[in-house]
């Protein structure tokens, strides 16, 4: 019996005998209604979070059954961090429509126009191989177009069902939370959380017309820097407001930090302005090139943090990616930390991330 019991914070399935494996929940809880498993209990009473992730393969079988499906598929992907929170291949597996929603608009400048956005992922989307019906720009945190999607939504799935799906930590919960409060005016229904990896099984909304949206558990991209950081300084470099873009005027030979999690040096150019979207709350410092290892070794933990002191034993060594750029309008991205625009093109410069974190060149969003 007791595996007909879902947690209503994940929707996984509920069991009573192994405390350390999903779904576990104490024995007294069972029947009761309205139960969580004790992961997502922690996480909405203590805010502590575990962290269970999903196989690829356990990912690419519930990919394969929405490919049967041919219903709507809705994917979001974190306009933060595009590149990082992309799910290559997909187009592989549906056969439907794809909706491409970007979340987390809020974090982008005001001044941002959303025309040219939406043109620019099209055009991205388009090199991954993709080709969506639509493209959207939503905040699943603040609400912003949530009733245009929804109405998208029912537009493009022609009374089929609706798979939402995007790598973990683009905001899918947040977004299914948001149209389960629209629609139905209840609140937190499924976990949401910092960390990456904590939505698990699919959870079902059903729809007026007998059909539903279905959230589908999030899939991990492995190369993100969630992944190689402490909950707290996670915390940090995860930006939860408008970005103020910070600018440099750098010389060539000068170098700057990302707290202790990132490292550019302007090799060779002229005088040039680095323009730097990251977190607000991640300290950027500016040194000469020659100055930056002897740097790095005295102060990674202190004033180069995050990581904190206690955690930089756990983050990857650096791995140095060197690039000549030649166009202007050209971002350099440091997956899930951020970017840096560089404006004009003809300068060569040096990249440092935390082994394992991927670096991408692309023409520029803003
Ligand atoms: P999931 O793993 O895709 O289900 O992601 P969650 O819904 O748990 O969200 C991951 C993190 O992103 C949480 O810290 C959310 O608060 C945050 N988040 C989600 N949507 C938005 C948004 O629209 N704007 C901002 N700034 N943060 C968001």
């Amino acid at each position: 019996m007791e595996n007909e019991w879902r947690c209503i914070g994940c929707g996984v399935k509920l069991q009573t005998e192994h405390p350390d494996e999903i779904g576990y929940t104490p024995k007294s809880s069972i029947g009761k209604e309205s139960v969580l498993c004790q992961r997502c209990f922690r996480l909405k009473h203590y805010n502590e979070v575990r962290d269970v992730q999903l196989s690829d393969d356990d990912f690419l079988n519930i990919l394969r059954q929405i490919g049967e499906s041919d219903g709507l598929v809705v994917k979001i992907v974190d306009i933060f961090d595009f590149h990082g929170s992309w799910l290559p291949g997909i187009h592989r597996w549906v056969r439907g429509d794809v909706l491409l929603l970007g979340n987390k608009m809020d974090l982008l400048p005001k001044s941002v126009n959303e025309n040219k956005l939406i043109h620019w992922i099209r055009s991205q989307a388009k090199e991954f191989g993709l080709k969506p019906i639509d493209v959207a720009l939503v905040s699943s945190a603040k609400g912003y177009n949530i009733q245009k999607v929804i109405h998208l939504i029912d537009h493009y799935r022609k009374g089929k069902d609706v798979y939402v799906i995007g790598a973990t930590n683009v905001g899918k919960s947040t977004f299914i939370n948001r149209i389960i409060k629209e629609v139905s005016g209840e609140e937190q229904v499924i976990t949401t959380s910092y960390f990456p990896g904590t939505t698990l099984d699919m959870i079902e909304i059903p729809l007026d017309d007998g059909k539903a949206i279905y959230d589908t558990p999030g899939i991990i991209n492995h190369h993100q820097m969630a992944h190689f950081v402490s909950k707290a300084d996670l915390k940090i470099i995860t930006p939860k407001k408008e970005i103020k873009p910070k600018v440099f005027q750098l010389n060539e030979r000068q170098t700057l930090f990302f707290g202790g999690l990132a490292r550019l040096d302007f090799i060779k150019g002229d005088r040039h302005s680095f323009v730097c979207y990251l977190s607000n709350e991640l300290p950027i410092h500016r040194t000469k090139m020659e100055k930056a290892d002897d740097l790095y070794d005295k102060h990674r933990g202190e004033f180069l943090s995050p990581p904190s002191k206690e955690y930089i034993d756990d983050v990857p060594p650096f791995d140095r990616h060197e690039f000549s750029i030649e166009e202007g309008k050209t971002d350099i991205v440091f997956s899930g930390l951020g970017w840096v625009t560089i404006p004009k093109g003809g300068v060569t410069v040096a990249v440092y991330v935390p082994k394992g974190v991927r670096i991408f060149i692309r023409k520029s969003l803003i």
